[in-house]
């Protein structure tokens, strides 16, 4: 049993166990289906905190949980019964104009950190969602609204400081421990614990981005598919075939009914995005065009701090969707029994895609479409109804590309896992894993083992 009074004064920060207040809060992560009751929280303040926080599930044997935003599909930042080392009070960012570059804290999350940056017209890409935490989606690999411009979020990345297993704390860099750099980059939190993070910065001032909804036909699904393929890499797309969410600026009709709708970010010129974005308008009159020139941080739309999604959902990657596909994905949304269901569709290539498959973690660089099938239901009971809906759909879509995005991955199990690394990356990677974490004390996360002998 461990004494949270007596291990409070081991800490800077806050130590939080069950009998205390804030513990329902402070164990909840994004997901609401994960309700784990972890032994210990400790809201580190420190590289020192997170070094004696991994010393204490090292020494007690206890499953550690590491948790920047809390995001993971897997719950896999929270424990049941071990403890978690939760970073979101280390949020230090410190941004080098002049030098385009920036330190920032593992607990802000890519919304605060794309914020700050904004003030100075500068940006690094991260996801969708402003509120993911920069430590998981950056040691993922990272896939935004700047991908086809400027790579993933790993392309970015400089450097990082990163406490081990042992409880030294390590500077991963091109020069120093080259190749816990390279693993760092898209094989998730298997090697350390990433305190702070050095960006690349790059200028995006004003873009223009925004929400534009179109009627569900498979000829605007194809349509938009095909425009964002051959768009210039300034856009960057994520198209949602999905229910009309019921919002004033979408006329009722479509609420509730399919409707498409692509997320357009053109980082390009801002006289220029009427020419680029004309492919996608001219496919159908729009629903709703809520594409506008805006500030690149506006991009993060509000969010509701107590939204907990249930969510059963899966990912892949795709090569194309033609007609008889977008009439699959349009007739199974429409049949779906869930909540709400979406499938997601990036165009990916570009920035991306020139950056050698061996050189990152993240070997995926040839894969033209990321995909994600999601149902959304209302308790954790109904998420396995869901499944058969899901991975239907997934296949279809993925026709046969086993290959996946360890961010968007659930507990899935380890063939998911290795679905998310070619052979030589999973080797190589199990041959870092065995020199920083031997005895695998991160392995609440999507698990690599370390190469044996
Ligand atoms: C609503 C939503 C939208 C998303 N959109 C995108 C998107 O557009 N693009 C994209 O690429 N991904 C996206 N993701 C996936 C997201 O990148 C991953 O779930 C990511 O792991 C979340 O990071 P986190 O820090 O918030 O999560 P956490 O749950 O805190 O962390 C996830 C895991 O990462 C590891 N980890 C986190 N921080 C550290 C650290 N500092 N040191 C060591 N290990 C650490 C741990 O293993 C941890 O279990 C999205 C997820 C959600 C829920």
């Amino acid at each position: 049993m461990l004494s949270t009074p007596q291990l409070a004064d081991e800490f800077k920060g806050r130590v939080i166990g069950p009998d205390d207040s804030g513990y329902d809060e402070a164990r909840r992560v994004f997901m609401g289906a994960f309700d784990r009751r972890p032994a210990l929280i400790v809201r580190a303040a420190d590289a020192g905190d997170v070094a004696r926080v991994i010393a204490l599930a090292r020494d007690r044997g206890l499953e550690l949980a590491v948790r920047s935003g809390g995001h993971s599909s897997a719950g896999h930042g929270v424990s049941e019964g071990g403890v978690v080392l939760d970073l979101a009070d280390m949020r230090a960012l410190d941004i080098d104009v002049e030098g385009r570059t920036a330190w920032a804290e593992a607990g802000l999350t890519a919304g605060e950190y794309t914020t700050a940056a904004g003030e100075h017209g500068l940006a690094t890409g991260f996801g969708d969602t402003g509120s993911v935490g920069i430590g998981g989606i950056t040691l993922g690999g990272g896939v935004g609204f700047l991908v086809r411009k400027h790579g993933l979020t790993v392309d970015d990345l400089l450097a990082a400081e990163v406490v081990t297993a042992d409880g030294q704390l390590l500077r991963a860099d091109a020069e120093s421990h080259p190749d816990l750099f390279w693993a760092l980059r898209g094989g998730g939190g298997n090697f350390g614990v990433a305190t702070r993070f050095q960006f690349r910065l790059h200028e995006v001032g004003t873009i223009v981005g925004g929400p534009l909804f179109l009627p569900a036909t498979p000829d605007v699904i194809v349509g938009c598919v095909a425009a964002a393929a051959a768009a210039p890499e300034e856009l960057s797309t994520i198209v949602n075939v999905m229910p009309g969410p019921p919002m004033p600026f979408l006329p009722e009709e479509h609420h509730g009914r399919p409707v498409v709708m692509g997320l357009m970010a053109y980082c390009g010129a801002v006289g220029d995005a009427d020419r680029v974005l004309a492919p996608f308008r001219e496919l159908a009159e729009p629903v709703a065009d809520l594409v506008r020139p805006i500030p690149y941080p506006e991009i993060y739309g509000p969010e509701d701090p107590d939204y907990r999604p249930i969510a059963f959902a899966r990912t892949g990657f795709a090569d194309g969707v033609d007609r008889r596909l977008a009439e699959t994905i349009l007739e199974r949304i429409s049949a779906s029994t869930a909540m709400m269901a979406a499938t997601q569709i990036r165009v990916l290539g570009g920035a991306m895609e020139r950056v050698p498959s061996d050189a990152t973690a993240f070997a995926h660089r040839d894969k033209r479409i990321m995909v994600n099938v999601a149902a959304l239901v209302p308790s954790a009971d109904a998420l396995s109804q869901q499944e058969s809906w899901v991975a239907g759909l997934l296949a279809e879509v993925t026709q046969g590309d086993a290959g996946a995005y360890v961010g968007f991955l659930a507990d899935e199990g380890e063939d998911r896992i290795r679905a998310a690394y070619p052979e030589a990356t999973w080797n190589r990677l199990r041959q870092v894993k065995a020199q920083y974490d031997p005895d695998n004390l991160f392995r609440l996360n999507q698990n690599i083992p370390p190469a044996s002998g």
